[in-house]
């Protein structure tokens, strides 16, 4: 039998491990901070209604600048965003994707803020970017100190905030992500995939982007948006930078059916996005009712949390999973990941919980 050892592979890539959240099909999955609500009926039939509409076209090749889309996103930002300032691909990890091949690649180097986003490390190996990491403060804040000591030290060409931070919920303030744009001489990415969850009123990095056209601002439909499945994520950033991206893109790399189904979506973003409200509570609700069992939640503007005092994660995680619910072990010493779900899963995860004895702290 052939080993990816036997083969020619790039030597920077042996060794390496691909992302392997496992997928599991369980009665409660809550391990890849899906949003766990189906999608809205009536929505479901206008996105097929569009997407059989482009079907019928499929013989030519779709709108490879996918403008209508772009205008689309563009109004859902808001911010007085522009189309020109809109980019998008098969999910923010292409999107991401994107900027290391743009602003990455061989002699250059990405900086992150430990532990974050698991991609991120492999989308700079992959095209690669040197990734280095530095340390976040106490309970994984960051502090505009801290991260801009990391960015003199390291002297990025590229610096990923993730903004809240994936996998501890941290949120991120808009002080650290100005001080690191105004530090660093590269390109820096701010990750909002989870902001749709931050308390309301949070400031996002859009509100930075006039004015530094080196900061990139992506976010994605996977998560508040419930469309995981279709694979759209997105970005605002300078229009010379949405140039820059286009150098690297595939042509067409975004589907007829993608673009017709994003738009779809977001012609009924209000009614796709009414569930953030209710998976915002049951996200507080288990920092809440974790901390009541003597567990340690850290603070989250995510619809995740990340909890400590466990005493035996792979434990805990192996007897969750034989009750049928699935959760994160992210290889934080006493720490485990959960999705807020819906009333139901949250319930049956908290139930579970309150049978394992929290470690003493
Ligand atoms: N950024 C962060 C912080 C994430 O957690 C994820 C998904 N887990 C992504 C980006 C990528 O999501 P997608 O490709 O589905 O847009």
């Amino acid at each position: 039998m052939t080993s990816l050892d036997d083969l020619p592979i790039r030597d920077d890539l042996r060794g390496k491990s691909p992302y392997g959240a496992p997928q599991k099909t369980v009665p409660v999955a809550l391990n890849v901070n899906e949003n766990t609500h189906p999608i809205p009926e009536d929505v479901a039939h206008d996105i097929v209604a569009r997407v059989a509409a482009a079907i019928i076209g499929l013989n030519r090749y779709p709108d490879r600048e996918f403008t209508e889309l772009r205008t689309a996103l563009a109004r859902y930002l808001g911010h007085g965003l522009v189309p020109e300032q809109l980019w998008a691909a098969n999910g923010s990890n292409e999107v991401l994707q994107h900027i290391l091949q743009a602003f990455g690649g061989p002699g250059r180097r990405a900086l992150g803020f430990a532990p974050t986003y698991s991609m991120y490390g492999l989308l700079a190996s992959g095209t690669g970017t040197e990734w280095v990491t530095a340390e976040r403060d106490a309970d994984f804040e960051l502090s505009p100190e801290t991260a801009v000591a990391a960015v003199r030290r390291h002297d990025p060409d590229i610096v990923l905030l993730c903004a809240p931070n994936n996998p501890t919920g941290t949120p991120l303030s808009l002080d650290t992500i100005a001080a690191v744009a105004d530090a660093a001489r590269g390109v820096v990415v701010v990750d909002e995939a989870y902001f749709e969850f931050a308390d309301p009123g949070t400031p996002s990095a859009l509100t930075l982007l006039e004015g530094r056209p080196r900061l990139l601002v992506s976010r994605t439909m996977s998560k508040a948006f419930a469309f995981a499945g279709a694979r759209v994520g997105y970005l605002a950033a300078d229009p010379a930078v949405i140039d820059a991206l286009r150098l690297v893109r595939l042509p067409y790399h975004l589907s007829a059916l993608t673009q017709a189904a994003a738009l779809g979506a977001l012609a009924h973003s209000g009614e796709m996005l009414s569930m953030v409200d209710e998976i915002r509570g049951q996200r507080d609700r288990i920092v809440r009712e974790l901390a009541a069992l003597g567990y340690r939640p850290y603070r989250s503007g995510a619809n995740f949390v990340l909890f400590g005092d466990v005493a035996d994660p792979h434990a805990v995680f192996e007897a969750l999973l034989d009750r049928g619910i699935l959760i994160r072990e992210i290889g934080l010493p006493g720490c485990l990941r959960v999705t807020a779900g819906t009333e139901a899963e949250t319930t049956a995860f908290l139930e579970a919980m309150a049978a394992f004895t929290p470690a003493a702290s």
